[in-house]
């Protein structure tokens, strides 16, 4: 099969375009077809060397999968070729640990993320995965849509629903809210009832952040302090939640604009930068940093079943061909994506010149 390979980490120059195996299906396994395949800020990590912890090269970049099953291991139950199916960020979990049992999968000791250990991803015609972590994806949802559920909405729902337990008319920040994570936590923020300020340095994408459930959008200029509008905006309270998709960047803003009680979500760090922290600062507020990461099977599934209801809107942006991954990457990295782009492995042979999608 045809799989984009990175050996060592680097510019996109380090991605590959490579013959390698198919994948073959081990007991647990079920091989996909890929129909698409997510490019997420983490396989720019991975493949420019940013990210070195769980990663191993040779790999095959990719992690946001959704396809058809045409082979299933002799242990596998509840898949059968023909089924479309989408992926969680691994491809195997021990299924026995504390973490694996309590719903808590995403933190098993064993776990093997996609596209950074060794020549199991997304960017390439075929994939194997433990059925574990594969959910199915009903008819009403496309496969191209379906690719990024699991990271985009999945974690982001793991983060307001499970971890962050926002509530009816609570007033929730979204940072990075022009991303891929951010316009989605915008829908789901809305979609529990919370009052939803987007922050973005991002003017153009506006207009889009409202469509998505933003409230109020604060649009400022990189390195500014956003805070003061935050409080303007929320009668100089601040907000009860941070769904916080960029990190150390905006550490200091972001703290001045918790309120009382607030609960600050981790989920993205968009660089290997470090803040000084004084923990006073929050403790004395009653407020409480809170983390997650990816997205267990179930929340997969329930995330599917808001978007077959019309309650959350995948937003894909541009598809690209394999042999255009590095194009791909190139522009995300240019803040030229709105949402998310995907890579479509199976159109191996198509023109490098990615076309915007229809829907
Ligand atoms: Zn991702
Ligand atoms: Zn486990």
């Amino acid at each position: 099969m045809k799989a984009i390979v990175v050996h060592e980490p680097g510019g996109v120059d380090v991605m590959n375009l490579e013959t390698v195996d198919d994948p073959v299906a081990d007991d647990k396994d079920v091989v996909i077809e890929v129909d698409a395949c997510g490019v997420c800020t983490h396989d720019i990590l991975v493949r420019d060397g940013t990210l070195k912890m769980g990663v191993r090269m040779p790999c095959i970049l990719g992690h946001e999968i959704a396809g058809t099953v045409v082979a299933v291991g002799k242990s596998v139950t509840g898949f059968d070729p023909g089924d479309r199916v989408a992926t969680t960020q691994r491809y195997h979990v021990c299924g026995t640990c504390r973490f694996c049992r309590g719903a808590h999968e995403p933190l098993c000791r064993q776990r093997r993320f996609l596209g950074d250990w060794g020549l199991v991803g997304g960017y390439a015609q075929f994939v194997a995965v433990e059925f574990d972590n594969v959910a199915h994806v009903p008819a009403g949802v496309d496969l191209t849509a379906a690719s990024i559920a699991a990271c985009t909405m999945g974690t982001i729902l793991n983060a307001v629903r499970d971890v962050g337990r926002v509530r009816v008319g609570e007033a929730v920040l979204v940072t990075g809210a022009g991303g891929g994570l951010g316009l989605h936590s915008l829908q789901l923020a809305n979609a529990l009832g919370a009052y939803v300020i987007a922050q973005t340095s991002s003017p153009d994408k506006a207009a889009l952040m409202k469509a998505m459930g933003a409230h109020e959008v604060i649009v400022h200029a990189r390195g500014e302090d956003f805070s003061s509008q935050v409080k303007a905006f929320t009668g100089g309270e601040g907000v009860d939640v941070i769904i916080d998709n960029v990190g150390t960047p905006l550490f200091e803003p972001m703290r001045r604009s918790l309120a009382i009680l607030g609960r600050w979500l981790l989920i993205g760090q968009l660089d290997g930068t470090f803040v000084p922290f004084n923990p006073a600062q929050l403790f004395l507020k009653g407020q409480s940093m809170l983390s997650v990461t990816s997205t267990t099977r179930d929340q997969l599934a329930d995330v599917f079943e808001l978007i077959e209801r019309g309650k959350l809107e995948p937003v894909v942006d541009r598809s690209f061909a394999l042999d255009a991954a590095r194009e791909a990457h190139l522009e995300v990295e240019a803040g030229r994506i709105t949402g998310r782009a995907v890579i479509r492995p199976n159109l191996v042979d198509s023109p490098t010149n990615p076309s915007r999608d229809d829907r």
